[in-house]
């Protein structure tokens, strides 16, 4: 069984060199041709000798996803992106441009097992986590495909980061090393539906991302009927588990707030959340609900909107409104989703 060679952190690489009797500095050499250079086969690892490279093709893969759709928003240049994987899969991602830089929005997972009544990604279920190098490659491919350098990464694509845990440590650990793409981690966005188990883990690793919480409602009531995940462990666990986070890397926590119609708009909502919000610290970005056409859902009306901010505002919270980007190739929050290679449109 050959070895996903992109997935090797630098010093397993050059360990697995070693034992291959190469000198110490292939596996610079080699490093730099998958993580900054992106080829997709050893033939074009031109400095390597010919027998080297045949041997390495024996014993590795180099993963390449090839774009089977791309889609440019007519409003904003939102790009979507649909790439198929090596074993068929396909899932998307979608790079947004903006005054500061260009931001790619990953997928973690082949679906998601979350079950979010809201959102369209976890229709269908999980089918299986991305390697690092799959999620490496979103970033990289798509910044070659658009010839638009990458600066800041969030993962708010297709899936639950904390449930491929290790994967993502690794991914975010090699799109931060310099011998790779180098992107630092306070460019980095990690979000999560609040799998608080995974929380003080990820604080060990004092990474400096940001973390953001898919928060949506801040009573057990309200979430329990929107999020699965919130169950078995509360809101009071989900707030515990971030102060925690916060005292621990110093880092300030995002809360996503997706604004539902009649569900989770109303001033008590406000007022619960404020008072939650302003015991924790962190900021507060509202999401108007975007469609997803199996879901019941409607957006709340800009009217309530604008009360439900007033209300934070009032009680001193930092609340921003999260620009609608891509809405018109379903690249928003929510409307990402696993696709056949081949299949629908
Ligand atoms: N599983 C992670 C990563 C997905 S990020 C998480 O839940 O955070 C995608 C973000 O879009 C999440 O905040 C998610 O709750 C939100 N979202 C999902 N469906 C949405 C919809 N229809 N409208 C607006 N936001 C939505």
């Amino acid at each position: 069984m050959k070895k996903d060679i992109k997935s090797l952190y630098y010093d397993e690489l050059a360990a697995e060199l070693k034992a291959l009797g190469e000198p110490a500095f292939r596996a610079g050499q080699i490093y730099t041709w998958l993580h900054q250079r992106t080829v997709s086969d050893f033939s074009e690892m031109t400095n390597l000798s010919k027998a080297l490279r045949e041997k390495l093709d024996g014993l590795y893969y180099i993963t390449a996803p090839k774009p089977i759709r791309k889609q440019v928003s007519a409003i904003d240049g939102t790009i979507k992106y649909l790439w198929e994987l090596r074993d068929g899969n396909a899932v998307e991602t979608v790079l947004m441009s903006y005054k500061h830089g260009n931001t790619v929005c990953i997928s973690t997972q082949v679906g998601c097992r979350m079950g979010c009544a809201f959102c369209d990604s976890t229709i269908g279920g999980l089918v299986r986590c991305l390697e690092p190098s799959e999620m490496l490659d979103e970033v990289m491919f798509t910044q070659l495909d658009s010839g638009k350098k990458i600066s800041n990464i969030v993962l708010m694509g297709i899936g639950e980061p904390l449930d491929n845990f290790d994967n993502v440590i690794k991914f975010l650990n090699m799109v931060n090393d310099e011998r790779g793409p180098g992107i630092g981690m306070r460019h980095i966005s990690l979000s999560t539906c609040g799998l608080t188990e995974k929380f003080d883990k990820l604080a060990e690793y004092n990474l400096q991302l940001t973390l953001s919480v898919s928060l949506h409602a801040p009573d057990d009531e309200t979430r329990n009927k929107l999020m699965p995940v919130n169950r078995n462990r509360g809101v009071e666990q989900l707030y515990s588990a971030c102060e925690r986070y916060f005292k621990t890397t110093g880092r300030r926590i995002s809360f996503e707030y997706a604004m539902i119609d009649g569900v989770n708009d109303t001033p008590e909502h406000a007022r619960r959340l404020a008072s939650h919000i302003r015991k924790i610290g962190g900021h507060v970005n509202l999401i108007p609900l975007n469609h997803v056409d199996e879901r019941s859902f409607e957006p709340s009306k800009p009217e309530n909107m604008r009360r439900f901010i007033d209300i934070l505002q009032e009680n001193g919270v930092n609340v921003t409104v999260r620009r609608k980007l891509g809405g018109d190739v379903d690249a928003s929050c929510g409307q990402l989703r696993r696709k056949m290679a081949v299949g629908r449109n």
